[in-house]
């Protein structure tokens, strides 16, 4: 049989097809009036999909180099940083401030459960010279989400800022910047934005602004005050990735026509109906507090998951990620995710059954699909 091949996995993520076509016209110079007009509705557009009136910096890096900016632009050597643990992602984070010196503690949450606000609320009390509070918005290791506005809650009534990395979810996942408090949230191009890997953005509030005055760490091409000054001069500090710019405008325009409250409702949804399905299959979550982008579905006892994984790819075309560290094996992740539609699900769902019944463990197919559908048809 012949299988389209799709990319479900949790990024990259596949790209709409106007931002491919928009990143494949003729290369123009980037100190020209004519690139300064694109830059100047990215930076605002930008603002809508964060959900923030603050600036969104953007930097021609993975989402990695955002996320590193943010340490070096916000931190001292002399003042801790509190770091969520609890999946691959936030333990970058306590890696990155490791790096630079910064005293870090961490709450470390087991693989699987999102974090307590209330044990930040009392570690803040213990240490208010914290700097800086950083945490995931949707834990792509663990498909977690961990509780934003209750974190920006707590954060919001002391001296310290609350970061989080919003690399995959950003666009999809719910993230209400300024109502929830968040100070700086991290994104990259190459999952809900629905454009390739290459770009990284960071949206910096007035409170995070103070601590950037502050800091006493290195930063030269991710200093966040030098791409500011660019930013009101409707241009960037270094030569951008300008077909990237390109593809992104087009995203963006998309994003606007679709209206952020439908894309995350568009998100919930399709969240819902993958967790419906994976479940009247018989199989159970990974996540106590699923994100609406990615769903981790346990792989049943007896069934090899790293085989699981490599058949969605080999019978049936569909990338999907498998588990990271100690959950190697005994996941698999299905994005649903930036340019995806309730049919793209439906087809992992039903390679998630077919690939089961080929390794030896039964599954109701038909009621896994039945169960998605009529979540999508909203019954
Ligand atoms: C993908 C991802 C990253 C890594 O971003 P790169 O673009 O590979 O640097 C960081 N955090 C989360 C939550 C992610 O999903």
């Amino acid at each position: 049989m012949f299988y389209k091949r799709r990319l479900l996995a949790p990024g990259p993520t596949p790209v709409l097809e106007d931002a491919l076509l928009a990143s494949a016209k003729p290369m123009i110079h980037h100190r020209t009036e004519e690139f300064n007009a694109v830059l100047k509705q990215v930076f605002q557009q930008l603002k809508e999909v964060f959900q923030t009136k603050s600036p969104v910096l953007l930097f021609t890096s993975s989402g990695t180099g955002a996320m590193e900016a943010s340490v070096a632009n916000l931190c001292r050597t002399d003042k801790p940083a509190l770091v969520i643990r609890g999946g691959k992602f936030g333990e970058r984070w306590a890696d990155i401030t490791k790096v630079y010196g910064i005293p870090t503690d961490v709450i470390d949450v087991p693989w699987g459960e999102a974090v307590d606000p209330a044990l930040v609320e009392k570690y803040l009390k213990q240490k208010p010279e914290t700097t800086a509070v950083f945490t995931t918005l949707s834990e792509t290791s663990t498909c977690v989400a961990h509780p934003i506005k209750e974190l920006g809650a707590v954060t919001s009534k002391t001296d310290t800022v609350l970061v989080v990395d919003g690399i995959s979810g950003l666009g999809g996942q719910e993230c209400r910047t300024d109502e929830w408090k968040v100070d700086v949230v991290v994104a990259g191009s190459q999952k809900a934005l629905m454009i390739p890997p290459g770009l990284a953005m960071a949206s910096v509030s007035d409170k995070a602004w103070k601590k950037v005055k502050e800091s006493n760490l290195p930063k030269y091409y991710f200093s966040f005050e030098k791409h500011f000054k660019n930013i009101e001069k409707d241009t960037t500090p270094y030569t951008p990735a300008v077909s990237l710019i390109f593809a992104l405008k087009t995203a963006l325009d998309r994003m606007h026509a679709e209206g952020m409250d439908s894309i995350f409702a568009r998100h919930k949804k399709l969240g819902e109906a993958m967790r419906a399905g994976a479940q009247a299959m018989g199989l159970t979550l990974f996540a106590k507090r699923p994100v609406d982008v990615g769903t981790a579905v346990n792989v049943p006892a007896g069934v090899d998951g790293g085989k699981l994984k490599k058949m969605f790819e080999s019978d049936f075309g569909i990338t999907v990620a498998g588990g990271q560290d100690s959950i190697k094996g005994k996941v698999v992740r299905i994005a649903h995710m930036g340019y995806m539609d309730p049919f793209d699900g439906l087809a992992a769902l039903a390679a998630l059954g077919m690939g089961l019944d080929k390794l030896g463990h039964k599954v109701d197919v038909g009621a896994g699909l039945g169960a998605y559908i009529r979540v999508i048809q909203g019954a």
